[in-house]
């Protein structure tokens, strides 16, 4: 009797600590390891049940702490996912990453990346040679996710601790428990049985129906976000906008409140042509127009319920079609 075909899968190797290995003799109970020393064909090798799943190509496109992403590696992961999204011997893309900024991989993927193939980022947040390390069984069920039919047209997934998140949603919200990842409406489902299992979709656009395109694109817009505290000062945003950044996500408190000691000097950055995006530095919850300040008399913009490391990426996304504050606003209203 035929066996059905296997999906194949496309893995990308671009380190972090699923790829890492332990430095001290004690192993599982040291938190001392270096992240990004083993190859994207070993993670594989030391997971045999993955060869039942899926016929699996690795790659290794990066081998880097996830910290070290620029917007220039960005852009290559996402041109990389989408060459190979294109094409036919591929059903879906597994990435293998590190959890610091998976989050922010994750939805630039889901806004640039015009596939409804599967598209699923994994990692772990113990290396290898951790006592119960997390990255095999992470890998196995990232592997389920992105072979299985059902996972398709859902944007990309992130795939962590038995559960399945949105890109749009998801954040790493605990530096080391291995439940670090939620997502403020919940995951879209969980990994069960080896299978996917789903509970929710998502509304908002993404990947096939994005309105972004990178092709064209040399490099992002630069933006920067700051970050809420007592007792700030002007003149980060200004040092910001020394840099050439074209807007500043402004990571207020609660509902994205500013200062008042702040205002004149963050109302003045319109007039020097840069956008400021309100957002909430507790990560989560949609702001209000004109609640918390007078962002229709300041031209400012704020997210819907993005966190900051996200509202960046969409800013500057946003920033590559319109300069119209307006017109962003309604971006950050859609996705
Ligand atoms: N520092 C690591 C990284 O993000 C952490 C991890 O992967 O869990 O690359």
């Amino acid at each position: 009797m035929n066996r059905p075909r296997r999906p194949s899968l496309a893995l990308v190797g671009t380190g972090g600590t699923i790829a890492g290995a332990g430095t001290a003799p004690e192993g599982g109970m040291s938190a001392a390891y270096q992240s990004a020393v083993v190859g994207a064909d070993a993670l594989v090798a030391g997971v045999p049940a993955l060869a039942r799943l899926a016929e699996l190509r690795a790659e290794q496109l990066l081998q880097i702490d996830s910290a070290d992403f620029t917007d220039a590696l960005l852009l290559r992961l996402a041109r990389r996912v989408a060459e190979l999204c294109a094409r036919d011997d591929v059903d879906g893309v597994v990435i293998t990453h590190g959890t610091d900024t998976m989050e922010e991989s994750a939805y630039f993927l889901h806004l640039t990346v015009r596939s409804s193939k599967p598209i699923v980022l994994t990692g772990a947040m113990r290396p290898a040679t951790a006592l119960a390390a997390d990255g095999p069984a992470n890998l196995l069920h990232a592997v389920a996710v992105a072979a299985h039919p059902s996972s398709a047209g859902r944007g990309v997934l992130v795939v962590m601790n038995e559960e399945i998140h949105s890109a749009r949603d998801v954040a790493k919200v605990h530096a080391a428990r291995l439940d670090a990842f939620a997502s403020p409406h919940g995951p879209l489902g969980l990994v069960a049985e080896g299978a996917p299992r789903w509970y929710r979709a998502l509304t908002r656009p993404h990947t096939t129906a994005s309105d972004f395109d990178i092709a064209a694109l040399d490099a992002l817009p630069l933006v920067g976000v700051v970050t809420s505290h007592g007792n700030m000062r002007a003149e980060i945003h200004d040092a910001w906008v020394a840099q050439g950044a074209r807007a500043i996500v402004h990571a207020g408190f609660g509902g994205g409140t500013v200062p008042d000691y702040l205002k004149a000097r963050l109302a003045a950055l319109r007039a020097r042509g840069v956008l400021l995006v309100r957002a909430s530095r507790t990560g989560a919850g949609a702001l209000v127009r004109n609640a918390n300040a007078d962002d229709d008399a300041h031209g400012w913009v704020v997210t819907d319920d993005q966190n900051p490391p996200r509202a960046r990426l969409l800013a500057a996304l946003a920033l590559t079609r319109t300069q119209d504050a307006q017109a962003i606003q309604r971006l950050f209203n859609s996705y």
